[in-house]
């Protein structure tokens, strides 16, 4: 329902040389690969997507996310609220060779953005690296 529609598919590099600015609002139960994790409704994730480049003026977006995603306890089993809230630098690699380039020139993350670029998806990603593997309630749960 939200964040997959085509018309919100973007040229990065455009972005990036015009430092324009995307925003949204996924909801993290409709992101496929994180099925398996979200625990049930009432997640949000707004996502500001900004063009910019790094430091050595290679084109660049930065990715921020804000909500809060329901997970499930691997102790108690109950749903605990993660909050969410960083940006990450992304370096733009035009294909496969591209990115291999990079990733070696640099620490940054990069994405290959030779094509247009679904947020949803960028934010999929980068939900699967951040969000706990194992979450457990902070100090002790609350009885079932
Ligand atoms: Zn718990």
């Amino acid at each position: 329902m939200h964040g997959r529609a085509q018309d919100r598919w973007f040229d990065a590099f455009r972005l990036a040389a015009s430092r324009g600015e995307l925003s949204g609002r996924v909801d993290p139960q409709s992101l496929p690969r994180l099925e398996e994790l979200v625990a049930g409704p009432g997640g949000h994730v707004d996502w500001t997507i900004r063009g910019c480049a790094d430091a050595e003026g290679r084109p660049a977006i930065t990715l921020a996310l804000e909500g809060v995603v329901p997970l499930t306890c691997q102790r108690c089993l109950g749903t605990l609220t993660e909050r969410v809230g960083r940006a990450t630098l992304l370096l733009l690699a035009r294909d496969d060779t591209d990115l291999v380039r990079l990733d070696e020139a640099s620490e940054q993350e990069v994405v290959v953005a030779g094509e247009p670029l679904d947020p949803a998806t960028l934010v999929e990603d980068e939900l699967l690296l951040t969000l706990p593997f194992a979450p457990r309630h902070e100090g002790e749960c609350a009885d079932p």
